[in-house]
């Protein structure tokens, strides 16, 4: 008897499309084929494959994954999928996180746990300092002191935001620079406890990768964490080396490839008006910070910066994580904020402002 053929569908034809069709052709089985896309912006083709309509997809039998570019929009396309009647709706994550061959396990996850309030990302500073201290950093981390944060509030803010939603899909341990933390390994078991089916990442310049210790692997693979590498200039001169140490621990990891890391973004102008070209570098970074929530880490920290240089930026679309529900939260998130009237586009080459950092490292008067 023939065996019936599992029926693909992807949502969303551009980068992260195209990727998973290479995934898919290197790891799918004969009885698996992939009959075409979903894209509400594009029609015709795209890698091959027929651009779909509604009335050509069979909601009960196909597979549907979301193979959209940003995960911003990972949580709203899911929403779609269910209300539009999908049966079996995976997310493409674009890392190889298992070694099966099989492309859903290997580079999806199965969405039938998420339930009805997703949140698509968040982040949280592990520590707010870093080694690196680069000039236009957006979280402005140069500016902070060394201090170690208090670890059961950070948690608990963790906490606080998962109890708003039935899932997150993707949280991003961060900094400053997050193996700075000696305490690094219970920030990791603890997240993964609060948050057992999101994607976790650690998101590190890489450069303490070759010193931290079998301890803090072993929590990394046990706990299933992605290792997310900008690669700055520092971290390119030993980016080989890093990759072995990932290899040889067998962890899943992203590389910010130094290319795109080369040119970095003076993220701020100090008038409204600036003569730069207005752009938004962190839309969707939503940002949790003792006991607060923010739209992303420029206006999270910005009273900070408005202290350290004694200017006085909008502060306004900073929340109490207490006093919001999920729904509020994920509107919030999307609206505008006073701030974004001072986020230009400023190309800079990427340089370190050292122990020193002024006003200019950060913002163009004009
Ligand atoms: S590596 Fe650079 S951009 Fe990243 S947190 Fe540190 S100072 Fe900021
Ligand atoms: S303040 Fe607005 S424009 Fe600036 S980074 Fe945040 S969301 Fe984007």
């Amino acid at each position: 008897m023939e065996r019936a053929v599992k029926k693909y569908i992807f949502w969303g034809a551009g980068t992260h499309g195209r990727l998973a069709v290479e995934k898919f052709g290197q790891n799918h089985t004969t009885d698996e084929s992939l009959t075409g896309f979903i894209d509400k912006n594009q029609t015709g083709e795209f890698c091959g494959y027929p651009i779909l309509t509604e009335q050509e997809i069979h909601k009960d039998t196909e597979v549907l994954v979301i193979t959209v570019d940003k995960t911003e929009f990972v949580a709203e396309i899911y929403e779609q999928a269910k209300k539009s009647g999908y049966k079996k709706v995976y997310w493409f994550t674009s890392v190889k996180q298992k070694k099966t061959g099989k492309f859903l396990l290997d580079y999806c996850v199965n969405c039938k746990t998420w339930g009805d309030l997703v949140l698509s990302q968040a982040e949280i500073h592990v520590v707010d300092y870093c080694n690196l201290n680069c000039r236009g950093c957006a979280h402005y981390s140069p500016i902070f002191k060394k201090e170690l944060p208090d670890r059961e509030s950070r948690i608990n803010d963790i906490r606080k935001l998962k109890d708003k939603f039935s899932h997150i899909i993707k949280f991003f341990l961060m900094g400053g620079e997050p193996f700075l933390n000696p305490d690094i390994i219970s920030y990791i078991e603890e997240t993964r406890k609060i948050l057992p089916d999101t994607m976790i990442q650690i998101v590190t310049n890489g450069l303490l990768i070759p010193k931290l210790s079998q301890e803090v692997w072993k929590a990394i693979y046990e706990n299933r964490i992605v290792i997310s590498i900008s690669e700055y200039e520092p971290t390119h001169s030993m980016i080989n080396r890093i990759k072995d140490i990932l290899e040889e621990h067998d962890v899943a990891y992203i590389l910010r490839p130094y290319e795109s890391k080369t040119k970095f973004i003076k993220p701020l102008s100090l008038i409204p008006d600036s003569k730069y070209e207005k752009e938004c570098i962190s839309n969707g970074c939503i940002n949790i910070w003792n006991g607060q929530i923010a739209r992303c880490p420029n206006l999270m920290y910005i009273n900070r910066f408005n202290e350290a240089f004694q200017t006085a930026l909008p502060n306004q679309g900073i929340y109490e994580l207490d006093s919001l529900d999920g729904r509020e939260i994920i509107r919030l998130m999307k609206e505008a904020v006073p701030l974004c009237d001072y986020c230009i586009h400023n190309e800079i080459s990427w340089g370190s402002c050292g122990n020193h950092p002024t006003l200019y490292d950060f913002a163009e008067e004009d």
